[in-house]
């Protein structure tokens, strides 16, 4: 405390201010807004993870998903993925869910005992037949999440021209509530580049001059609702790109180098961090896992907008699901789930480097599926999907 104090670069009549700051940029960035508007235990979940050995791969949550299609392409007669095929109708009643989703132009339904819902729960009063009136509460706490677009940019750049850090924050002098948060070296994980393997500090050359600094954009709050047009998106990116060249390039010319911007990429997610206000985690979340009908909710709007989150909600829904049905449904009484203690980098087969990089490792989960299925269960899943046919 004394050592703190006496340091001359805190202020003594606001010693805090300047970690309150970091702590703002650090919320907006991976919680979609500023402090005062995020639950404390949000906050701490996210917090406390950054604090412990990150881990990441070569395409980030791509190697999540990849893991979990390798382990379940295993069981091909059980498994059939659709995408492009956006679910336009969810149908339940209390013992059965009809789904119409729309393929190439055509709608289709099928039909089966459960679905797992794992859009962000907006989604849900656009799909769920007759929300607002089957699960009332559901509906007024989901009308009550407020959302926030995000876009993040690539901005490709001559040369390797900062190394010192992988994730930077950066807070402007004249700060705007629209300034992006912070920036990643793009490429760090690039195997020709192996950021963590000696470059940093120059002490090692990459073998290419493809630098790309990559720029973490959360738009204010404010956003949402206006129209996310490309206008909109490019505006941000050229934003977003001067705010950095303003503060990046000084640092980059004190090393004796140029910033030499040669292309902007940029892509928007909209609506892609929910706010976890104070209460969501106490209050909401609790109400909103509970089924409605035979939906079950499985997304990280549950909790905190992280992947862990995501990927235990599917688990925490699987295992509802199967208690909820196995008495009734003779076909599940096989099914044998089982959770061995996996960590997140276990579980995507040690494709992993460890890294100091943003997510919530708190709630890791991984579901492995036991090859003691019954040949029942088999059957069923064929007639379910035997079931999906073109809408009249
Ligand atoms: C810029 C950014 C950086 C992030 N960085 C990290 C990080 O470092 N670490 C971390 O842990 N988390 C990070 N997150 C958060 C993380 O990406 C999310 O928490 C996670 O993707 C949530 O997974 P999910 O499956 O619940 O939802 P989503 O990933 O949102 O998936 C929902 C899916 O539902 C689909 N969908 C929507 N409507 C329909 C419909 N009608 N029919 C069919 N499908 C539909 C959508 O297309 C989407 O594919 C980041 C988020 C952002 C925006």
């Amino acid at each position: 405390m004394d050592w703190f104090q006496k340091d001359p670069k805190v202020d003594v009549n606001d010693p805090m201010i300047e970690v309150i700051h970091f702590l703002n940029l650090y919320s907006r960035s991976a919680l979609g807004t500023t402090l005062n508007n995020v639950s404390g235990l949000a906050f701490a979940n996210f917090f406390a993870s950054e604090i412990d050995t990150r881990y990441t791969g070569q395409y980030g949550t791509g190697d999540v998903v990849s893991a979990l299609k390798k382990r379940l392409s295993e069981f091909p007669q059980l498994l059939t993925i659709k995408t492009l095929a956006p679910v336009a109708k969810l149908i339940s009643d209390p013992n059965s869910v009809t789904v119409t989703y729309v393929q190439d132009g055509l709608a289709f339904e099928a039909k089966a005992e459960a679905a797992v819902f794992a859009a962000p729960l907006n989604v849900a009063s656009k799909v769920i037949d007759r929300f607002p009136e089957i699960a009332p509460e559901h509906h007024r706490l989901i009308e009550n999440m407020q959302y926030a677009h995000y876009s993040v940019h690539n901005v490709f750049v001559k040369g390797h021209v900062f190394r010192d850090s992988y994730d930077t924050w950066l807070r402007a002098s004249d700060p705007l509530d629209t300034d992006p948060t912070d920036f990643i070296i793009g490429r760090y994980q690039d195997p020709n580049i192996n950021g963590y393997l000696g470059m940093r500090n120059f002490e090692s050359n990459p073998v290419d001059d493809y630098g790309i600094i990559t720029i973490y954009h959360p738009l204010p709050l404010a956003e949402v609702g206006k129209g996310y047009r490309d206008e909109v998106s490019i505006l941000a990116a050229e934003n977003a790109t001067k705010r950095i060249e303003q503060q990046l390039g000084p640092l980059v010319k004190a090393a004796g180098l140029d910033l030499k911007i040669e292309l902007i990429e940029t892509n928007r997610w909209p609506y892609s961090i929910h706010i976890a206000s104070p209460g969501h985690i106490e209050k909401a979340a609790p109400l909103l896992t509970i089924p409605v009908n035979r939906i079950y909710f499985a997304s990280n709007n549950l909790g905190v907008p992280s992947v862990e989150e995501a990927l235990y909600r599917g688990k925490v829904s699987a295992d509802q699901i199967l208690e909820a049905l196995k008495n009734q449904m003779p076909y599940f009484g096989g099914v044998v789930l089982e959770t061995p203690k996996l960590s997140m980098a276990e579980s995507i087969s040690g494709d992993c480097f460890p890294l100091y990089c943003r997510s919530s490792s708190v709630l890791a989960a991984a579901v492995v599926i036991s090859s003691r299925l019954t040949d029942k269960y088999r059957e069923y899943r064929l007639e379910a999907i035997s079931a999906a046919r073109p809408f009249p």
